[in-house]
């Protein structure tokens, strides 16, 4: 392994990156309609092979290059060599995540282009989307008899019915995948990953029921050239409410309202109390049991793998990090304002 090749790899991965940084909306020419291109291309290719092959390499390296280097130890190779191996390995996988979706983090996010301008509210009109979310909700009630497969149709149908509205939605999106080893996930405390290099939108299989749809259409969200946590938290639910399914849209709306009644709770107490008074008692015994599902994963494997992913989201362009998350609700506020 020559050491230009090394160079070149990592200039590659961190040139990029740094120029978005000092230029904001330096690639908005670009990105996201590239990342939408390569990501589609990418999931159509790998979409018939029924496992994330993404996860699958993952596990790989972990395993081989631990089992390269004790190999280098045992045989007293040269480790230089074996450090410009990983390295060129380690900055070729950082500039394939750079150029085929990370830019997305520094461009115009779905709600600019749609016109959205999220801004301060007042408790009051936090309340009374809540309430109108709430009610939604109540109305969208529906039993879980459905299967992945199934609900993965009726979300690209959502997408579908976006893209129509929105050029920046691409139509015909390809399935999502469960994860192979999503109980590893689970005990990180992470429900869902997006995996650029190979365009696979992936999900724990076990994720509850009123969850699951919306997870989905979060991932598939990201697929989309969505960067941000809470603008694809945003276009997931709107996938979701778009669809024809009676149980997608009651998951679009059961995410929004947990976001927003979760606001309410930390600006009134009150407000939450009365909030929760009247929501269907079926959507309570829904959250109750999805409360259970991931009380069991609690713990300090589940802190570690949170902080690494706000981590990961602050050096993303989201200072945040994982509170990014909960600001879908400014969106949510804003989309309603403009439905008016
Ligand atoms: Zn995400």
């Amino acid at each position: 392994m020559k050491r230009p090749h090394a160079v070149l790899c990592v200039y590659s991965a961190v040139i990029p990156f740094l120029a978005a940084g000092f230029r904001p909306g330096l690639f908005n020419g670009w990105f996201p309609a590239w990342s939408r291109v390569i990501s589609a291309l990418m999931s159509k290719i790998t979409s018939p092979v029924p496992f994330p092959l993404a996860e699958l390499a993952a596990y790989a390296a972990i395993i081989a290059f631990p089992a390269y280097w004790a190999a280098s130890f045992i045989r007293r190779r040269d480790f230089r060599r074996a450090g410009r191996v990983t390295l060129v390995w380690a900055s070729s996988v950082a500039a394939a995540f750079v150029w085929f979706w990370g830019l997305n983090y520094f461009c115009a996010p779905p709600s600019a282009r749609m016109g959205l301008s999220p801004a301060p509210v007042t408790v009051e009109t936090l309340i009374s989307t809540a309430v109108y979310y709430r009610d939604g909700l109540n109305a969208a009630y529906t039993p879980y008899a459905s299967d992945f497969r199934e609900l993965s149709r009726a979300i690209a149908g959502g997408f579908n019915s976006l893209s129509e509205r929105y050029g920046f939605i691409s139509p015909n999106p390809a399935p999502p995948k469960r994860l192979t080893f999503g109980t590893v996930q689970s005990y990180l405390g992470i429900s869902g990953v997006y995996l650029p290099w190979t365009g696979e939108a992936c999900v724990v299989g076990d994720t509850p029921p009123p969850h699951l749809p919306a997870t989905m259409a979060h991932e598939m969200a990201h697929r989309q050239g969505v960067g941000h946590e809470d603008e694809a938290s945003f276009i997931g639910i709107l996938a979701c409410l778009e669809s024809e399914h009676p149980f997608t849209r009651y998951s679009g709306m059961f995410y929004a309202f947990i976001h927003l009644s979760n606001a309410v709770l930390r600006n009134d107490r009150d407000a939450y109390a009365e909030l929760w008074k009247d929501l269907d008692r079926r959507v309570i015994e829904d959250r109750i049991a999805m409360s259970l599902h991931y009380a069991k994963y609690e713990g300090p494997v589940s802190d570690a793998g949170r902080a690494v992913n706000d981590t990961y989201l602050k050096a993303m362009q989201q200072p945040e990090g994982a509170r990014r998350y909960g600001l879908v609700v400014d969106l949510l506020i804003a989309h309603r304002a403009a439905a008016g």
